[in-house]
Order: C-alpha cells, then sequence, then structure tokens
C-alpha cells in the first residue's frame, strides 16, 4: 500500500477482478499495477489455482479473495498469514456475488469463464456497478434480463471482448438511440479462423486439444481457446453483439480476418466503414475500459503497419466450422436457444478436452440438443438455469448414447 501514500486515496477506483487467476485476470492485473495512483485491487477470486492466487494476493494486496471451498479457503489463508498479508477470505458462490456488489466497488472485471460466471456478474450490474464484461457466456445464457437488469440498476456496460470493444470504440457516444437513428448500416465481426482456418474436413476429425488451443494470434484460457478453434467463439460474438449492440442477427456480417489486426468495424450508411485496429494483446481493451472516457497506457507496443503489411479478409466456412451457423440460428430463434447452445457447447469442450469426443463432435453434440430441447421464454434467472442444466442432461445424454 506505501506505493499509494501521498495520493489521493479518493480518486483511487477499487476494482474487483472475477477470474483473477485466468488470462484476461492476469492481463487485467498487468494494468492495473501500472497505475496504482488510479486503480488498486479489492478483491481477486480464483477456483483451481490458489496457490497462483495466494501470489496474487500477495503483490496487489486486495482486501477480499475468494476461493471455491472451506479447504481451498483454509490453504489461502495459511499461506496468506505466513507472508503477512491481510486479505480476507472469502467462500463459495455468495462470496462472488459479495465482492461483485459490495458498496466499496467502483468497477468489477467479469472474468470468469462460462455459466459460472453469470451470478456473480449479474449481482454486479443489479448494483449498478461499472462492469467490464469479458465473461460472453453470462451475456449469451441471460441476454434479455442481462440488459434490463443494466437498464434498471444504471450499470455501465463496457465490453471486454475485444471486438466488441472496438464495436462500442467505433459507434458513435449515442448508439442506444438505435443502430438505425445513428446510421448503422452493419457491424463487421471479425474473426482470425483459429488454428484450423486451412485445415480440411478430413484432418479435423483427428486434431487433438493441444492443437486446439494453440491459437495463432492470442494467448486465452483453454475454453475459449476450443471455441475460436471451433468458431463457436465466434457465435457467442454474434449473439454477445446482438445484445450489446441492440442489432437483429441479420445485422452482424462475421468476416475472417487471420492477422487479428482489426478487431472489427462498423459500416455506416454513407459508405463509411470504421475500425479498430491494434496488436493483438486483451490489455488494449482492458485500459480501454478501465479508463474509459479517458485513455491510458496499456503496455502495448504500438502497431507497427510496416511488419503487418497486409491485411486479408476472406468469407467464413459454416460447412466446416458449423458452429457459426449453429449460433446464429440460435440467436435468430432467441428465448432459451442461445442458453441451450452455450450450456451444449460447453459439455462439449469439456468432454473434448479430455479427449472423449472428437473436434467435429463438438458441433454434432450441440445441434442434437438444440433440435431436442423445446425454445421457452427466459423471464427468471431460475428458468435460465433450468434450461442450461436440461442442456447438459441432453449434452451428456448424447455422450452416453454415443458410447463415450
Ligand atoms: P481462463 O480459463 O484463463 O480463466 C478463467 C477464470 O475463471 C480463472 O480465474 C478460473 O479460476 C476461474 N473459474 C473457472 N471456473 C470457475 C468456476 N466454476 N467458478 C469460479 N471461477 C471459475 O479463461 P480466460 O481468462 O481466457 O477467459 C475468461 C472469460 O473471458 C471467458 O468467458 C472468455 O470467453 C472471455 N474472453 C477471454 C479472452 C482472452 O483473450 N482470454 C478474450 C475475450 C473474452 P482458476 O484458474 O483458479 O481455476
Ligand atoms: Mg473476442
Amino acid at each position: 500500500m506505501g506505493g499509494r501514500m501521498g495520493c489521493d486515496v479518493s480518486q483511487v477506483q477499487r476494482i474487483t477482478v472475477l477470474g483473477a487467476t485466468g488470462s484476461i485476470g492476469l492481463s487485467t492485473l498487468d494494468v492495473i499495477a501500472r497505475h496504482p495512483e488510479r486503480y488498486q485491487a479489492f478483491a481477486l477470486t480464483g477456483y483451481t489455482r490458489i496457490e497462483e492466487l495466494l501470489t496474487l494476493c500477495v503483490r496487489h494486496r486486495p482486501a477480499y479473495a475468494v476461493v471455491p471451498s472451506a479447504e481451498a479457503a483454509g490453504r489461502l489463508r495459511a499461506g496468506l498469514t505466513a507472508a503477512g498479508c491481510a486479505t480476507e477470505v472469502l467462500e463459495g458462490e455468495a462470496g462472488l456475488c459479495q465482492v461483485a456488489c459490495a458498496s466499496e466497488v467502483d468497477a468489477v472485471m467479469a472474468a470468469i469463464v462460462g455459466a459460472a460466471g453469470l451470478r456473480p456478474t449479474l449481482a454486479a450490474v443489479q448494483a449498478g456497478k461499472k462492469v467490464l464484461l469479458a465473461n460472453k457466456e453470462a451475456l449469451v445464457m441471460s441476454g434479455a434480463l442481462f440488459m434490463d437488469a443494466v437498464r434498471q440498476s444504471g450499470a455501465v456496460l463496457l465490453p471486454i471482448d475485444s471486438e466488441h470493444n472496438a464495436i462500442f470504440q467505433c459507434m458513435p457516444s449515442d448508439y442506444a438511440r438505435g443502430l438505425s437513428a445513428v446510421g448503422v448500416r452493419r457491424i463487421l465481426l471479425t474473426a482470425s479462423g483459429g488454428p484450423f482456418r486451412q485445415t480440411s474436413t478430413e484432418a479435423l476429425l483427428d486434431v487433438t486439444p493441444e492443437q486446439a488451443c494453440a491459437h495463432p494470434n492470442w494467448s486465452m484460457g483453454r475454453k475459449i481457446s476450443v471455441d475460436s478453434a471451433s468458431m463457436m467463439n465466434k457465435g457467442l460474438e454474434l449473439i454477445e453483439a446482438c445484445w450489446l449492440f441492440d442489432a437483429p442477427p441479420s445485422l452482424v456480417e462475421v468476416v475472417v480476418h487471420p492477422q487479428s489486426v482489426i478487431h472489427s468495424l462498423v459500416d455506416y450508411v454513407d459508405g463509411s466503414v470504421l475500425a479498430q485496429l491494434g496488436n493483438p494483446d486483451m490489455r488494449t481493451p482492458i485500459a480501454n475500459a478501465l479508463a474509459w472516457p479517458e485513455r491510458i497506457d496499456s503496455g502495448v507496443a504500438p502497431l507497427d503497419l510496416f511488419s503487418i503489411a497486409r491485411l486479408d479478409f476472406e468469407a467464413p466456412d459454416e460447412q466446416r466450422f458449423p458452429c457459426l451457423r449453429l449460433a446464429r440460428q440460435a440467436a435468430q430463434v432467441g428465448n432459451s436457444a442461445p442458453a441451450v447452445l452455450n450450456a451444449a457447447n460447453e459439455v462439449a469442450v469439456q468432454t473434448f478436452l479430455q479427449g472423449r469426443i472428437r473436434f467435429p463432435e463438438i458441433a454434432s453434440m450441440i445441434e442434437q440438443v438444440l433440435d431436442q430441447e423445446s425454445v421457452v421464454p427466459l423471464t427468471s434467472l431460475e428458468a435460465v438455469f433450468a434450461a442450461d442444466q436440461r442442456a447438459r442432461e441432453l449434452a451428456w445424454a448424447w455422450l452416453h448414447r454415443n458410447g463415450r
């Protein structure tokens, strides 16, 4: 805390980082540590990487840390005591929700992966916080409820996903009036195409989890890496864009851009197309959202256009990457379809990473679950989790039917 002595403490924003031990969490803490006069970690949360969480607590001295169980809490407390660190340890989902909506908190980075992040992220929204949203699955599952909660609480929702942060930067400040009112014709969502962009349908049958997680441009957690390889990530992002910018799915076009330098574009009716460019490093959108509407140093190197030399674009191949088609269909169907898509995908990715299903079976499993599960309106959080649960059960049933 000594580094902040002499600063006006009222200026320092207290940040809760949900998912601090993950890829986005670590990038967030890197940006925070560059600006001790502006930001202070208030709470850090981890799930399996308790040793790493201890190291982060010793370095960033948060008031709270959250872990999933009493056993993990015991281990973390012992380490904190030995290190002379006064961080208080909370447990479970209740602990996550508590640090997401505590009155001392100015902003919450929602960077837990998957459906597990929904309750704490929504708690931050309902408390009217500034919410930096990386956890796209939360919004995909509960879009209508989530955006209603944003409107009701007055929370400030800022996208961290690089594409959505790019779109946000290319939109006029009054885009909430409606996209047609502000002259937007299309949103162009860029996709790297992932590690299998040029892999044949036959070769996709034998790709391994390690190959799927070796993304050409971005270093990310394993779940989103598999999503990028299957292009489900772009499908989830399409749904995310529809909610964030109140756009019908038909207005969002996916453009494969292998260099990942243009992070997305907005096409206006006068023919202007605005793009946001930058090196593929998540610290840029994180710094953008943390400081918005100001700008701060993120630690990202300046873009060197001469070394990039060229930018390529191609149409996505929905034959080889059916997840994109499935996500677009779910976006069009609406109601519970995106939650079902997301839950089936989480089971599919988990079982692919365990070596139990082949890569193309990710899409097969999701498609069958979507076919079997009837579409219902989601008017409460309970209904969202019920749809999520039914879809997971159908996905596990698919697995057992297919002898895995
Ligand atoms: P990681 O897997 O690297 O990190 C996930 C974080 O969530 C870790 O802190 C992990 O804890 C925690 N976590 C996992 N499961 C649970 C659970 N059941 N309950 C509570 N906490 C849990 O993922 P990323 O950082 O890559 O991604 C995080 C989110 O951000 C995802 O929704 C992803 O789609 C999104 N995103 C990520 C991008 C990236 O570049 N990485 C880009 C755009 C979006 P632990 O590690 O201790 O187990
Ligand atoms: Mg993205």
